[in-house]
């Protein structure tokens, strides 16, 4: 078969979402991906509630082999924030078995898997060119080739902004104990932060954070590594990710992006496979509506629109995110967060999916003066000893 009314690029969350949606929904599908699944990639594996909440909503069943964690400890710069108990979970896992489970799934329900990687759209024809030279007819396309999308560059020229992209490194180390905490340090890269995965069977360390503020991304992973006692035998790996840099339009013509393409990475968190799954569901269910309607030009107005809490979010995140990062507001940053449980429980909450960032920014815009009084107040009266 080579005539389908969608063609889908890569299989990550977002592709095998919205190959999945669109395989149930009755279409002809077919998924494209460059490897041979299962096959494994750079990622911490820690899926927040909101991820799993659209995992189960989109495959229907459990994803496999997750850890559940409660536990967490926060350091900034060195110093130790606060360790949390008891609160909203999140989970580990390891992308080799989620991504296969969910490959799995959109084969399953009918997608045609080809392993092959993306060269060329004809949109007047509707005809997809891969690199083995194999021609595919589609109705519209769906990128879901990571960052640096071949679907994307095909449209645009280019794949990412490099003054706006994200950077991280990552290894895998032996295993810990099974029950212990989650460990994030702020600032282990500039304006971004280190990871500390305890997962069954391995654990994921890595740093992460924007680009162009980071031209030695390594020392940065080498200093992070050192806390742990792990030495140049570790096998570091490094990928761009888009960290705040959202494609505003998320497609042209009968294309649409979705996940890491459409540049949906929270600024904040790094956390990009919740926004993939959701978008990748959103493409496809747009996709579905045009056809249906015999009007595919309309599907990349409808996928906009299902989108806008998505970008909403990552807008508000990008505004947001200088309180944690930026140098001026760090001794801020690091009394407030030490001093307000509250705000550290919102935060939780938010990645949970109990709260959404329209949310949080107004708790937070809430407790600002109380803030900026915990972070100013030892510093007044050094100030009046030294003015004239
Ligand atoms: C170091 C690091 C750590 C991270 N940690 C986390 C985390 O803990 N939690 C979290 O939520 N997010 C994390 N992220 C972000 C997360 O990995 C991504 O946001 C997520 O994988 C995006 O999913 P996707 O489906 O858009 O793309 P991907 O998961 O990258 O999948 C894209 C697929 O497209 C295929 N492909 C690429 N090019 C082509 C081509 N030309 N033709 C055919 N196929 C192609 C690839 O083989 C791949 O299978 C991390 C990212 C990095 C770099």
């Amino acid at each position: 078969m080579t005539e389908f009314d969608i063609v889908v690029i890569g299989s990550g969350p977002a592709g095998a979402a919205a190959a999945t949606t669109a395989a149930r929904a009755g279409l002809r599908v077919a998924l494209v991906d460059r490897h041979v699944f299962p096959r494994d990639k750079l990622c911490g594996g820690g899926v927040t509630g909101r991820a799993l909440t659209a995992y189960r909503e989109i495959f229907g069943a459990e994803p496999p082999e997750l850890d559940r964690k409660t536990r967490f400890t926060f350091h900034a710069h060195g110093q130790h924030l606060a360790d949390l108990e008891d609160m909203p979970a999140m989970y580990m896992t390891t992308r080799l078995s989620l991504d296969n489970a969910m490959h799995a799934a959109a084969c399953a329900a009918g997608a045609l898997p080809l392993q092959d990687r993306f060269a060329g759209f004809d949109e007047a024809t509707g005809t997809v060119t891969l690199k083995s030279g194999r021609t595919l007819t589609c109705r519209l396309l769906i990128g879901a080739d990571s960052v640096k999308s071949a679907v994307g560059r095909a449209l645009f020229g280019r794949s990412f902004d490099p003054g706006r992209i994200g950077f991280a490194l990552e290894t895998e180390a032996p295993p810990i104990a099974p029950d212990a905490p989650v460990r994030i340090d702020f600032g282990a890269a500039d304006w971004g932060y280190g990871w500390h995965f305890p997962k069954s069977g391995t654990t994921t360390i890595g740093v992460g954070g924007i680009q162009s503020r980071n031209p030695d991304m390594s020392t940065a992973m080498r200093r992070y590594l050192d806390l742990f006692g792990i030495g140049a035998e570790a096998k570091i790996k490094g990928h761009h990710l888009p960290f705040g840099d959202v494609r505003r339009r998320p497609g042209r013509g009968r294309v649409l992006l979705c996940g890491d393409a459409a540049g949906l990475v929270d600024p904040i968190t790094g956390e990009g496979i919740g926004h993939a799954l959701r978008s990748g569901a959103m493409a496809a269910e747009a996709a579905r509506e045009a056809l249906e309607a015999g009007r595919p030009e309309t599907a990349l107005a409808l996928y906009t629109a299902r989108l806008r809490p998505i970008h909403r979010d990552l807008r508000l995140a990008r505004r947001i995110r200088w309180l944690l990062f930026s140098p001026v507001m760090r001794r801020l940053f690091i009394r407030a967060f030490r001093g307000t449980g509250g705000l550290r429980h919102d935060y939780m909450r938010l990645l949970a999916g109990e709260i959404d960032y329209p949310q949080l920014t107004s708790r937070l815009l809430r407790r600002l003066p109380s803030f900026l009084w915990r972070g100013l107040k030892p510093a007044l009266p050094q100030r009046r000893k030294t003015s004239p």
